[in-house]
């Protein structure tokens, strides 16, 4: 049976009444000690394909601004990738950008359903509760999912530095995407570098079925491995998120 060391998630601002409400599912590279590493070397489970470098301090500290709910993974996404379906073949990963995940390889049943009930589920059940609280309680819910993406993948140099994704309900995502690319003239990506399709898990989970005006921001990994670089994208993406969401309303009153 499976060991946890720490409880699977992590939980700031649980009944805050703020319209935002923050996500991160790749938030660490944590992988219980007993399960030695999954195999993986040391320097791959310090890299992306561990976890979102950077993108838990983002969250904390946006979520800090806005006094607003966030609730983050506490577990690798090489143990478990929170944002997959369950039947996805990269929930529990053999291999991740050409490294074998040997922990990850002829994985029985029972290790299977350890991990789904004792990590995914229970980050689940965390989010689906605090947003049915949130239902009495609040009037309004922009769900706001961070991530952060390898600035090269399979050799190719990505260009963007930060990329918007929308989910089921589009309208606050674009809205977010106009105020990037009109304010700032870095570049930004479009449901790019990945897009939410039928293999994610969270927005279609949590957003996209309760109509939530909901974003995906992905921010690139070597912007953000700093204290000191995240200051201008955790300051970038509060005054976006606070313009988009006035923006929002007041279409939304129209
Ligand atoms: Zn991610």
């Amino acid at each position: 049976m499976l060991k946890l060391e720490y409880r699977p998630f992590g939980i700031l601002n649980s009944e805050s009444d703020s319209d935002f409400f923050f996500v991160c599912d790749h938030a660490t590279n944590f992988v219980p000690r007993t399960m030695l590493g999954l195999g993986v070397g040391k320097s791959d489970l310090f890299s992306h394909i561990a976890y979102d470098i950077g993108a838990l301090p983002v969250a904390i500290a946006l979520a800090l601004k806005f006094e607003a709910s966030l609730i983050w993974q506490n577990y690798s996404r090489l143990m478990i990738d929170c944002n997959r379906q369950l039947n996805h073949e990269g929930l529990i990963p053999e291999v991740s950008d050409h490294i074998t995940i040997d922990g990850n390889h002829s994985l029985s049943e029972q290790s299977r359903n350890d991990r789904i009930k004792l990590i995914f589920r229970p980050y689940h059940l965390e989010i689906e509760k605090r947003l049915n609280e949130r239902e009495e309680r609040c009037g309004q819910t922009f769900f706001v999912s961070v991530h952060s993406f390898t600035p090269t993948m399979n050799g190719i140099r990505r260009p963007w530095k930060i990329g918007v994704l929308s989910g089921g309900n589009e309208k606050f995502s674009l809205i977010v995407l106009e105020l990037l690319r009109s304010r700032y003239d870095f570049c930004v990506g479009f449901n790019e570098p990945y897009r939410v399709d039928s293999k994610d898990f969270t927005i279609p989970e949590h957003a996209t079925k309760r109509s939530l005006p909901s974003v995906l921001i992905e921010i690139r990994q070597d912007l953000i491995a700093t204290e000191k670089s995240q200051k201008f994208w955790i300051e970038t993406i509060a005054t976006v998120l606070r313009n988009a969401r006035e923006d929002y309303l007041a279409e939304s009153r129209n």
